[in-house]
């Protein structure tokens, strides 16, 4: 027997299901958030509010989906999140009330700022809460959501076999000092934690938005490596990122960039990423 429920959950397929089997059972859900230095809390299904599928019909891409495990989460931010969840859970449960039914707490721990904003009423074509609803059931949601149920790595494949080495692969690339690039395209945050000496940091973000700054610094080196090569070949830039999954995102961005917007270059990812660097060749690089 329960009344209210709390989602803690790190995926959207979760998200779903959670809020069908709040609005099919009538429970109000207490939903709360993390990713990197942000925090979002709401309540859904309560007292008249929208429940997760009036705002979010549709589920996103799942490619366009950052979870934690790729995109990093502060530790602290689920830990504040978590106890303002905890709170408007015993708020309910003591008949006070919560206030976030039609509303959206963000936390930003940058600015250390709270923002409240209200949300879009109930929608009458939502899916499950609407005036004829077509979800009456839970459903496969993993299907529905075309991703899995878990905030585990998904390792995407994007690339063919020739466009990608391994981190063994690099290390005696880097070893036997032929001219190339070292691209890292994690988000600075993360670079300041660690990164290898020799990168050169353009976040993934600011190659797709074609970012001018970065984009004149990527020209520049890549100029500065053609420099050093003998002959007139494409110069070779490596990719890496935390896990190996926005560097295969990078290579695909460069090689569209290639021979136009930069010059002639030969993207590859480094397999795994700055993970397997810390596992497979440098035990004392920083894991996080
Ligand atoms: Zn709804």
């Amino acid at each position: 027997m329960y009344n209210i429920v709390a989602d803690c959950s790190d995926n959207v397929p979760t998200r779903y299901l959670v809020n069908d089997a709040c609005v099919l059972s009538g429970k109000p859900l207490v939903s709360a958030s993390a990713l990197r230095m942000e925090g979002q809390l709401t309540v859904y299904n309560y007292r008249g509010g929208p429940c997760y599928r009036c705002l979010y019909p549709k589920p996103p891409p799942p490619e366009t989906v950052t979870n934690c495990s790729d995109g990093g989460v502060l530790g602290v931010v689920p830990g504040i999140m978590g106890c303002f969840q905890a709170l408007e859970v015993l708020k309910i449960a003591s008949g006070q009330g919560s206030s976030c039914g039609q509303q959206l707490l963000m936390f930003d721990a940058q600015d250390v700022k709270f923002r409240s904003i209200r949300l879009r009423p109930k929608q009458a074509s939502c899916a499950v809460c609407g005036e004829n609803p077509t979800v009456t059931h839970l459903v496969d949601y993993e299907k529905f959501c075309g991703s899995a149920a878990t905030d585990k790595c998904r390792r995407l494949n994007l690339l063919s076999k020739d466009q990608r080495v391994s981190v063994q692969e690099y290390k005696s690339i880097m070893d036997h000092t032929a001219a190339h690039l070292l691209l890292d395209v994690r988000p600075l945050v993360e670079v300041d934690i660690c990164h290898l000496p020799t990168s050169l940091n353009i976040p993934l973000s600011s190659l797709e938005n074609r970012n001018s700054e970065h984009i004149h610094v990527l020209k520049e080196r890549i100029g500065q490596v053609k420099e050093q090569m003998s002959s007139e070949s494409q110069v070779p830039v490596y990719v890496i990122c935390k896990l190996g999954n926005d560097s295969q995102k990078a290579v695909q961005v460069l090689e569209r960039m290639s021979g136009s917007e930069v010059d002639c270059v030969t993207a590859k990812d480094i397999c795994g990423g700055l993970m397997a660097w810390a596992q497979k060749i440098d035990p004392s690089f920083p894991q996080y």
